[in-house]
């Protein structure tokens, strides 16, 4: 019995893997023109047609197929064009192979283009995404493939992407992971450690204030840290990948953005940036996301959860480098007070899950932020009404019964689930909450004892940062531009068109601004708060700590 049962499981195998394809690609980035010259072989088995396609946008590029060009297909019969998809008729189980290049409008990396495919000088960077053609699984297109990665790089270049370091590469991984990996090449530093028996690669352009092996131990230290939160027993091998966008910024200050892909993590830095919190915190948020994201995905359209996918991953990634350790007390009320803060006053802060979904991207400052701001709002209120209604583990019973509900099979997020769980898991006050909040998009306050025992909430006056007149152009012509009437720079004194021979700027409404003007033969010191509005929002501070002295006020 048993040995019938083993070998019609062997059968079954190995018919499973007869069936399997085969994609061939082949990359070979084009320094001298910005672009990529791709390859893509696709062997099929036994039907006489296959549909392939790029994504029609991604992030920030608005039109994926538009960067395509000199597209062409060989052993076909005949090819059909659809948009982003492509009909391909061929015999039966027959191989084709398509050629095109990557042309991207721009030979650099720059904040608004970060998604772009892209050959600098010295690397190529994209994610499969905005650049790769791959299969539309579904019917009888399989939906995983044996996929096959060959780089043809200038001499001394390196390579490495989400499923595979080296020149070539192989793996069983799904058409969208295809799409959902990150692909680098270039004069790259690449180290990779095991550690609890995981197994991390870190890819980068050595362009930054830190070494490889340090950002290799902290990624280390976030990863165990959250599967030892999520219990996690199978995390894979884990590449992380790191490019210079835009230019150096004055005094060792940090800009990072980052993507969650396929057992990866694609991050952006301005050259010469520093591992600080901000880093820390991106890398926590998106790592976070091979749960909250991936392995929970989303049924679409996916922008109505983004308030739970985006918000309840920041709110863990804090919870966990705080709990973990990682982050002392002060740290971790920085950036929960910085994210309340900015959610109100953010002027989105009414606006719908449709609303929010339609212009993620188009108002990422605003309509987008609110999203992570408002999920992790609620984490916070929520964790702590489940609590004061007896549910000893607070939002986490929720958070990971749905991964649990993942875990088990096919699942897919939506609000109705969120609804319905939340009801049965945290109590039945949760639906009036849910609909009030995450329906309805009412203000959300947070009560004082949120946070209990460890801090305390306390109404704070907060004065929104306002610099009063136009930093990069008056940077620019070193003259002051765009002076704001009535604003605090106008009051200290500051006029439009004062000649500037010294500054001190940053974003911190409540440091002060020094500046040197100079007016005929004076120089003038002129400095001043650089506040604008002003509101009274709830902050965080250590339990029995006395009120946090505010800065007095100049005038
Ligand atoms: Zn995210």
């Amino acid at each position: 019995m048993a040995r019938s049962a083993t070998l019609a499981l062997l059968i079954a195998l190995s018919a499973w893997h007869v069936a399997a394809e085969t994609l061939t690609y082949t990359l070979e980035p084009l320094p001298k023109t910005g672009g990529i010259r791709v390859e893509f072989t696709w062997a099929t088995s036994g039907r006489g047609g296959s549909l392939m396609g790029v994504s029609p946008r991604w992030g920030n590029i608005t039109d994926v197929p538009a960067l395509l060009g000199d597209f062409v297909v060989q052993g076909a019969k005949a090819v059909r064009r659809d948009g982003a998809r492509w009909i391909v008729e061929h015999d039966r189980g027959a191989s084709f192979t398509v050629r095109y290049e990557v042309r991207p409008p721009r030979r650099t990396f720059d904040w608004s283009d970060t998604h772009l495919p892209i050959t600098t000088h010295s690397f190529f960077h994209g994610m499969g995404n905005a650049f790769l053609l791959v299969p539309e699984s579904g019917g009888d297109v399989p939906r995983e493939f044996d996929v096959i990665l060959r780089w043809k790089l200038p001499a001394g270049w390196r390579s490495a992407c989400s499923w595979g370091v080296g020149r070539s590469v192989g793996a069983r991984v799904a058409a969208t992971d295809v799409r959902h990996s990150v692909y680098l090449a270039g004069e790259l530093v690449i180290e990779k450690s095991e550690q609890d028996g995981r197994s991390v690669t870190v890819a980068m352009v050595d362009q930054f204030g830190f070494r490889a092996p340090r950002f290799l131990a902290l990624a280390h230290r976030v990863i165990a840290a959250q599967c030892e939160f999520m219990g996690e027993k199978s995390f894979p091998e884990f590449v992380i990948t790191a490019i210079p966008v835009g230019a150096p910024l004055p005094d060792g200050n940090t800009r990072a953005s980052g993507s969650g892909l396929y057992h990866s993590f694609a991050l952006y830095l301005a050259p010469r940036s520093q591992l600080n919190d901000a880093v820390e915190h991106l890398f926590a948020h998106e790592l976070f996301h091979y749960w909250n994201g991936r392995l929970l995905g989303a049924a679409k359209p996916e922008e109505l959860v983004y308030w739970w996918i985006e918000g309840f991953t920041d709110y863990y990634a804090l919870r966990i480098l705080h709990d973990s350790r990682m982050w002392g007390d002060e740290l971790f009320l920085k950036w929960l007070n910085r994210h309340i803060r900015d959610y109100y006053a953010n002027p989105a802060i009414g606006e719908s899950n449709e609303v929010i979904g339609r212009d993620f991207w188009k108002r990422r400052d605003t309509a987008g932020e609110m999203a992570y701001q408002r999920g992790l709002m609620l984490a916070v209120r929520w964790h702590a009404l489940a609590r004061r209604a007896g549910v000893a583990d607070g939002l986490d019973a929720l958070f990971l019964a749905m991964i649990q509900r993942a875990r088990q099979g096919a699942f897919e997020l939506t609000n109705d689930a969120i609804r319905t769980v939340g009801a049965e898991r945290l109590g039945r006050w949760f639906a009036a909450e849910f609909d009030q909040y995450v329906i309805g998009a009412a203000t959300i306050d947070l009560p004082e004892d949120a946070l209990t025992p460890a801090f305390r909430g306390r109404i704070a006056r907060i004065h929104e940062f306002d610099l009063g007149f136009d930093r990069e152009r008056s940077l620019k012509s070193k003259t002051a531009v765009g002076v704001v009437k009535g604003s605090a720079a106008a009051r200290a004194g500051l006029r439009e068109g004062d000649k500037l021979v010294g500054w001190k700027l940053h974003g911190d409404p409540d440091q002060k601004i020094a500046l040197d003007v100079l007016r005929g033969e004076n120089t003038r010191k002129i400095s001043y708060f650089p506040r604008g509005e002003s509101r009274s929002v709830i902050q965080f501070a250590p339990a029995g700590a006395k009120d946090a002295a505010q800065p007095a006020d100049p005038e």
